[in-house]
Parts: structure tokens; sequence; C-alpha cells
């Protein structure tokens, strides 16, 4: 069996690992048009912030490794320009030559990522505005900072990305304001918890602005921006502009073979990771998750779903049966001291379900006080009707890693609220209190 990969970051790389694991005969082909492999995007605002020292510590792997590791050809520096869904061939190109070849396949799989939404303001000549997301990137960004010396940066978009940027230029001597489009940063979020975070931005010298939309960006004669403006008249100075504008999936080459695509953009696919073609898969960014509580289409890119994609479809195709079970939309970044997570529905989202929604808040320390425990916010939504757990956000600087994931394990299970109260979790006062908080939310209805 021959299977051709296309991308081979989180989820191609997992796809191949796991066929491999399965099959040792089969032939495994992986295509990536970028220089670099299986390296870790979600490390990248800490190499900026010099909190990784090396971008090697990022890109454990390379291609010789891959290679040796698993008996599989890549070719990196090579784009798969087109597909032909009817005769099982693809068309790649060799960037560093120039020369076409056609490739035929068995099986298919399409982990091509997201790109960078990048706005009609942005001309392509600009110098100092740049995406996060790519090692390329991430170099081109290192390069400019270390010439120029920037010291005040616009980051367009207050999302995650943006949020771990700010935290990790501030730590770099560079001020970031934070320009948001909609009435509050981190819209995934429930509003008051967002404001937990604006607040602590704004406590260590990052500017927020809210409701603002980027009108124009002002640059000089040699392509050098300097300034970014808003719809409301607010004119930023800027030494480089960072673009946390979001990402959309990468389906030009699904587009291209006719694949059905979701109604959120992304390619659509089944629990086996199968597109509309029995012979062709996609994972990763580029493809269409579900809600595991709605049921409903999902797009929620992150790199922990990426490889459990790609695990599932190495799987799958080597004689496999292991199955997508969706996702929750969980969540956890770091800001400064602050730790915020989410999982399952929002109480807007819950709402926006038809739910009838009951809302349950916690505030309690973290762990004994006596050892100085801090507190720790906890937002859990339920179903009044049935008592069932929609969701929680969690905030605070400690310990909000561990409530959440015991909440999104709750939230997988399906539990009641009430089911959280009876939970045996570990207590010792460096850890927890008597009642962890997650039980205390469990109190909240009776
Ligand atoms: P990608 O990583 O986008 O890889 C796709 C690859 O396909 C690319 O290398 C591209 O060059 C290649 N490709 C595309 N088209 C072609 C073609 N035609 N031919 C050949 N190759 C092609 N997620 C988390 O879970 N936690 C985090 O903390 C987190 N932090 C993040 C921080 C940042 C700054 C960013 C940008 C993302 C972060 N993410 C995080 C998201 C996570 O990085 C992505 O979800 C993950 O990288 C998706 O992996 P992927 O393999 O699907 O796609």
């Amino acid at each position: 069996m021959k299977i051709i990969i296309v991308g081979s970051v989180a989820a191609g790389t997992s796809v191949a690992a796991k066929a491999r694991r399965n099959d040792e005969s089969a032939e495994i082909i992986v295509y990536e048009k970028g220089p670099d492999i299986s390296y870790s995007i979600c490390g990248i605002p800490y190499y900026l912030g010099n909190e990784v020292e090396d971008l090697s510590e990022l890109i454990p792997r390379d291609k010789k490794w891959f290679e040796a590791r698993y008996n599989v050809k890549m070719n990196i520096n090579h784009e798969v320009t087109a597909i032909d869904p009817v005769n099982q061939t693809i068309r790649v190109t060799d960037l560093s030559n120039g020369a076409e070849v056609e490739e035929t396949f068995d099986k298919l799989v399409l982990a091509t990522g997201a790109n960078v939404t990048i706005p009609g303001y942005v001309d392509s000549q600009m110098k100092n505005i740049f995406p996060v997301r790519t090692m390329e990137d991430t170099r081109h960004i290192d390069a400019f900072i270390q010439e120029a010396d920037p010291k005040q940066a616009v980051i367009i978009g207050g999302g995650y990305i943006g949020m771990e940027i700010a935290e990790q230029f501030t730590h770099r001597g560079i001020k970031s304001i934070i320009i948001q489009r909609g009435s509050h940063i981190m819209s995934s979020f429930d509003p008051e918890i967002s404001f937990r975070v604006q607040e602590h931005l704004q406590l260590n010298g990052v500017e927020v602005y809210t409701n603002e939309e980027v009108t124009a960006i002002h640059q000089d004669d040699s392509h050098l921006v300097h300034a970014v403006e808003t719809k409301s008249g607010h004119r930023f100075n800027a030494d480089i502009v960072i673009l946390a504008t979001g990402v959309r999936p990468n389906v030009t080459l699904a587009q291209q073979a006719g694949l059905q695509l979701g109604p959120t953009g992304a390619i659509q696919v089944d629990k086996h990771m199968r597109t509309s073609h029995e012979n062709i898969y996609a994972v990763g960014d580029v493809a269409e998750s579900y809600s595991s509580i709605t049921r409903k289409p999902f797009y929620h890119p992150l790199g922990s779903t990426a490889n459990k994609m790609g695990r599932i479809a190495g799987d799958v195709i080597t004689g496999g049966e292991l199955e997508f079970h969706g996702v929750l939309g969980t969540g956890i970044f770091r800001v400064f001291e602050l730790a915020v997570g989410t999982t399952g529905l929002t109480e807007q989202a819950a709402r926006n379900e038809g739910f009838d929604v009951e809302v349950l808040y916690n505030l309690k320390p973290a762990r004994a006080e006596y050892l100085n425990g801090k507190e720790l916010l906890i937002k859990a939504i339920a179903d009044r009707k049935s008592g069932r757990l929609l969701g929680a956000q969690a905030i605070g600087t400690e310990g909000v890693d561990k409530r959440l994931d015991v909440l999104a394990t709750a939230l997988h299970f399906k539990a009641n609220v009430e089911d959280l109260f009876h939970l045996d979790l570990a207590y010792a006062p460096p850890f927890s209190t008597t009642k962890d908080p997650v039980m205390y939310t469990g109190m909240a209805l009776h």
C-alpha cells in the first residue's frame, strides 16, 4: 500500500508515525512545502520572548531523524499543487529547483493545516508586519527584532496568540498594544473572565483597546510600517506589527479536488477522518471537528486535536478501528502570572444552543491558605433541567490546569454538576483544600 501525506507538522507526522507502527510494509511518503518538520508551533511565543533560548529546541526532529526512525520518505521543500481524485494521483513541485513530478497513491492524507488570515489593509511589501505561524515567520520576526530593536508593538487580534505574544514581547522589553475588534478580548470566553485578563494585561504594562477596527497601516518609503490607524480615529505608533488575526483552514487542494467542505469551511470528515473521497483523509487544522456536547460541526484548530486526528487516520488507513469522538473546545493559556482556561460551552454559547442555563461561580483558594494558596475562580455552566454540566472556565495564578482537566474529564463523561462533589480528588495542604474547588462547584446547586 502506498500512503501519501501532505503537510508535516503536528497532524501529518502523527499519521506517518502511527501508520508505520501498525504496518511495517506500507510505502509512506510525506510532502512538506516548508524546510522544517514536526516542530512546536505552540512554543513560538516563548522563543520570541527568549524563554526558549534556541529555536532548535522547538524543532527536535528533522528529515533525517524522521526517515531513520519511521522508515518514511520525507520530502521537504516540496509542494503538492494538485490532486486528481479519479486516477488517484498528485502533482508535486520541488521548490528547490522547480521540477514537477506526478505520484500515485492508494491512500492520501491532507494535513495542510491553516493559514493566518491576512487582512486587506496589509500589503506584501510591508517589512515589519508579521503573521505568527511557521518557523520561517519566527526567524523573520526574531531577525527583525535583533536588527531594529523595536520599542513598541501593535498586536492585531486579542485571542490567545495575541496574549502570549504580548506577554513575551513585554519580557523582551517591547511595549505591546493589543487591538481587538470585538467588545472583549478572548472571544471564546465569557466577558467577565476576559475582563480579568484585560486588567491583568494592563497591570503588566500592555495596552488593550477593544471595539477597535484597524482601517489602515502607515508605512514610509522603504516600506517600514510606523503606525496603525483604527476606525475610531486612533493612531498607534508601531515599530513592529503582529497579525494575530485568526486562521483559516488551508483547503486549496481539497477544493481543487472537489472534496466536500463543512459549514465551518474546513474539510468535512467522518469519525475515521475520511473525506467525501473514500481514499482521501483530512486531519488537523484543515479538517472540521465537531462539538461532543452539541454534536454540531465545530472548527477548533489546536495542536492537541491535530495530533489526535493524525493518530486516528494513521490507524484507520492501516486497518485499525480508532474513531474520533469530537472535542469539547478545551483550551488554556498563560498571561503573565495568570492561567486561564475553558472547556465545553461558555454561558453565551449554551444560551445560543437553547439551554436553560444555570451559572455557578466559586472563588476559592487553590490550596491551603496557610501555605499561601491563591484564589482560583471557576465559572461553571449547567443545564438547569437535567443538572448536566455544559462547560467551565477557570482563572487564577495557580492550580488552573489541574481543575480545568478534571472538569474536561467530567464533561467528557457527561457528568452532572452534583457528580463533581462526589469525585474522590487528591488532598494535602500543598496541593488543594479539604474540599477541592471543583467539589465546591458540585455543591453550588444544593
Ligand atoms: P500546520 O501546523 O499548519 O501544518 C501544516 C503543514 O502543511 C505546514 O507545514 C505547511 O507548510 C504544509 N502544507 C500546506 N499545504 C501544503 C502543500 N500543498 N504541499 C505541501 N505541504 C503543505 N495549539 C495547542 O493545542 N496549544 C497551544 O498552546 C497552541 N499554541 C499555539 C501558538 C501559536 C503561536 C500558534 C500559531 C498556534 C498554536 N496552537 C496551539 C495551534 C497549533 O499549532 C495547530 O493547531 C497545529 O500546528 C496544527 O497542526 P497541523 O499539522 O494540522 O497544521
